[in-house]
């Protein structure tokens, strides 16, 4: 069974459905992917994000390397064995937290776009943890100081030892504000760095040859320069081992401002073979997931659901709102009364309001499970209404509700 079977293009229809297949079960295009960062989905249960819909969640090497170790996560059978989590599975290279924590940024769409140009950027007031050179990176650790050094073999062998269904190779992670001369650079380095992850996982993989096959992505850089992203996507399409193989899907990574986002997700999607599916780091606000769905991009992660509702923010149908505003405490609604969720089923807005107010962490649990379901649920919606031919009154639906005006003009 190939990898992935795209369902054929339609004319008149945008985006595309698709079948990922991994040796823990098939991931339905285009589909969300719960960010479990240290090998959970904080707050909830691995079988509860199974109830509402997850198909996969993706893990990070960077995490897992410091903190319990790769080789604890493959004595316990691969991660998910190790979190009890029976479906398929992602881990991301590391690349992006070495470089984002080392540089100081949390989130590379909060970088200030407008701030001028240079080499070496760094956060204000931050100190630099991390240190790229031709043959990989130096990084100081967030949790306690030491010194550690990933390449782009170093990460296959951790994400080889962690064992998720799908990889990612190691890339470097530029900021908007790099120069056009060492985005170049850049994209150079992160295409050797991707060759060198192919041999890697190739040999990592005939090395045992009874473990699960993994999946191995290249990821494309290049930032907001169309020559930059074309032509990084066709030499990653290009690469391939001595057998004619090359990488089994596609990640597009790295700097992206949000009304570029379509844009620079068409170029890729362009210049990658149409058999392999794409996807795209890092995004989960419903208008960047029709976007870029429309443009091309099969899966997505973010871990920004789990993460505001652990601050109280929920999201409904007429858009994000936060729980503990004043206006709730007597509200003995659910937060969305067309949610399906286990939250909404059983739970008004007063008691989640009394429990953020109180500092229970039952609250975390209970937003995380609306949260999750409603960006799941949303891109099965999408999911279905592209089979219907029904994307672009979907979009306009939904998005002229949650923003509160008209989008088919977008
Ligand atoms: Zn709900």
């Amino acid at each position: 069974m190939p990898f992935f079977t795209p369902d054929a293009d339609l004319p008149g229809r945008r985006g595309r459905t698709g079948v990922i297949h991994t040796p823990h079960g098939d991931i339905h295009t285009p589909a969300f992917i719960a960010v479990g960062t240290k090998a959970t989905v904080k707050a909830v249960l691995p079988e509860t994000m199974r109830e509402l819909g997850a198909q996969a969640v993706l893990a990070n090497a960077y995490h897992l390397y410091l903190q319990p170790g790769p080789d604890i996560v493959d004595e316990a059978g691969g991660l998910g064995a190790f979190m009890n989590w029976p479906g398929p599975t992602f881990t991301d290279s590391g690349g992006f937290q070495v470089l984002s924590l080392g540089a100081g940024f949390r989130k590379v769409l909060s970088m200030d776009a407008n701030r001028v140009q240079a080499d070496d950027v760094i956060a204000e007031g931050k100190q630099r943890l991390a240190h790229v050179d031709d043959d990989g990176v130096t990084f100081i650790s967030h949790l306690d100081g030491s010194t550690h050094r990933f390449t782009p073999e170093v990460s296959m062998q951790i994400q080889h030892k962690i064992g998720a269904d799908i990889i990612f190779a190691f890339d470097e992670l530029t900021t908007l504000v790099n120069t056009r001369g060492y985005q170049e650079e850049s994209v150079r380095r992160t295409q050797a760095w991707a060759v060198r992850c192919l041999t890697e996982h190739r040999r990592l993989s005939a090395a045992r040859p009874e473990r699960p096959a993994q999946a191995l992505f290249g990821v494309v850089q290049g930032a907001q320069y169309e020559d930059l992203r074309r032509q990084a996507s066709r030499d990653l399409a290009g690469i391939v081992d001595s057998d004619g193989r090359g990488f089994d899907g596609y990640g597009i990574g790295g700097a992206l401002e949000k009304q570029n986002l379509a844009t620079i997700v068409g170029w890729c999607v362009d210049e990658l073979p149409d058999d392999k599916p794409r996807h795209l780091l890092g995004i989960s606000e419903p208008d960047d997931l029709f976007a870029a769905i429309a443009a091309g991009a099969d899966t997505f992660d973010c871990v920004s659901p789990s993460r505001v509702a652990r601050n109280a923010a929920v999201y409904s149908p007429t858009g994000r709102f936060n729980i503990t505003g004043a206006r709730y405490r007597r509200d003995f609604t659910p937060i969305d009364a067309d949610c399906d969720c286990y939250t909404c089923a059983n739970y008004t807005r007063a008691y989640l309001h009394h429990l953020f107010k109180a500092k229970e962490i039952l609250s975390a649990t209970l937003c995380t499970i609306h949260n999750e379901r409603f960006i799941i649920r949303l891109v099965d919606q999408i999911r279905a209404a592209i089979g219907a031919g029904e994307f672009d009154d979907l979009r306009e639906h939904v998005l002229g509700s949650y923003y509160g005006h008209s989008t088919r003009a977008q």
